[in-house]
């Protein structure tokens, strides 16, 4: 057995999680989607599990390549492309009962195409661009002339329609233009199926705008516990944080005044200055933007970035830190004792949303999941 430390880790706190997917579920009666493109928001595949073993059993990716490593990896339940597809995948869909979100005649022919010669029915959503100017039908296009073409098509199951809000956690007025567009779309929609499915809100709405629930809700960021207004307000329901991050200590030294301190020299000590170097980086998804500006944890107190965070170290002050030394555990994201990095605060001196930072932190492969005491599957 080879002595081998991991320099930096990702830990999964299971429990957290199960807490967030109770709470969320009890907030509101329609039914949720698991939101986990980009590797479960950087958590890993492993953590899309946990949310079936806790009771989820519908989940949203961007991408067939998605589904397709979600399927391999054993997971049942509905898979609904959120991203759309390529012509060539259309085969995959159905080998993989995926659900695809439609938002072109063009996917909409591949998909019967291959649907007719398999001699199989495909369900799908449709996706109307009610502002949003990205993915979609804009509405005008499902007129008679759509309805005529594809509406008595025997190889292709409407079964939901939604649509996506372009600034739910900021813009509340164009958000309820949006939903009360979305509201005038859905009338010319037969509803006598039970398992129709309207949806359109994303964490932020879906906190924010209960009256804007319809049918299912696509939840991302607030499963994992982070709010979807940053460090400016926190969700109106208790969340939990689910990623915490650590890294070690690797050298502690002290320098003198008038000393530079890494690339670009960008940090010189006014006094004599102990700083420890710490085994995590740019390439462990920390932006380089962020060099001088955040902090960690190193027994429990805050150390402040010095000079530039380099590709797989970074150097922090410990002038006030008392005891520091090699081989000490460092926390870049999480709690310790009274103090704690959220990665609101991160995203805050990045100058960023959190989706970015925890996308970006998902670099870090090694990950130790805690406390998943369930397992139902
Ligand atoms: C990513 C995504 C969501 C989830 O957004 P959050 O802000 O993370 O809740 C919902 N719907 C669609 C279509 C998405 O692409």
């Amino acid at each position: 057995m080879e002595n081998i430390l991991f320099p930096f880790w990702m830990e999964i706190d299971a429990g957290n999680l199960r807490h967030n997917v109770e709470v969320l579920k009890n907030w509101s009666s329609s039914s949720l989607m698991a939101v986990v493109k980009s590797e479960a928001y950087g958590h890993g595949w492993e953590a899309v599990k946990l949310l079936y073993d806790y009771g989820l059993r519908k989940f949203g990716v961007a991408s067939v390549e998605e589904a397709h490593e979600l399927r391999k990896r054993g997971l049942r339940g509905d898979i609904y492309l959120l991203g759309g597809f390529f012509t060539e995948e259309a085969e995959t869909i159905i080998k993989e009962q995926l659900t695809p979100v439609i938002s072109s005649g063009e996917e909409l022919q591949a998909l019967e195409e291959v649907a007719r010669r398999a001699g199989k029915v495909i369900s799908f959503h449709l996706k109307v661009d009610t502002g949003m100017g990205r993915m979609g039908f804009l509405p005008q296009e499902i007129n008679d002339e759509w309805w005529r073409k594809w509406g008595g098509n025997h190889n292709l199951s409407l079964r939901g329609v939604m649509t996506h809000f372009a600034s739910a956690e900021s813009d509340p007025a164009y958000t309820r233009f949006q939903f009360d567009h979305f509201l005038s779309f859905l009338h010319q929609f037969p509803e006598s199926n039970p398992s129709w499915e309207r949806h359109c809100c994303n964490s932020a709405a879906f906190l924010s705008f209960p009256e804007m629930h319809l049918d299912l809700s696509r939840v991302g960021i607030a499963l994992w516990g982070v709010s979807p207004w940053g460090r400016e307000a926190a969700p109106p329901l208790d969340l939990k944080p689910v990623m915490r991050v650590k890294a070690r200590v690797k050298q502690v030294k002290t320098l003198p005044p008038g000393f530079s301190v890494g690339y670009g020299r960008t940090f010189t000590t006014s006094r004599e200055t102990r700083l420890a170097a710490i085994s995590i980086g740019y390439s462990q998804g920390l932006f380089r933007s962020l060099s001088n500006r955040m902090e960690v944890l190193i027994r429990g107190r805050r150390a402040p970035s010095r000079g530039n965070i380099s590709m797989d170290q970074m150097t922090v002050e410990v002038t006030e830190i008392e005891g520091v030394k090699k081989g000490d555990i460092v926390t870049v994201v999480g709690k310790e004792g009274k103090e704690e990095i959220t990665i609101e605060e991160i995203a805050d001196l990045a100058h960023t949303i959190p989706h970015e930072i925890l996308c970006s932190l998902g670099k870090i492969k090694n990950r130790i999941i805690y406390g998943n005491h369930c397992s139902l599957a």
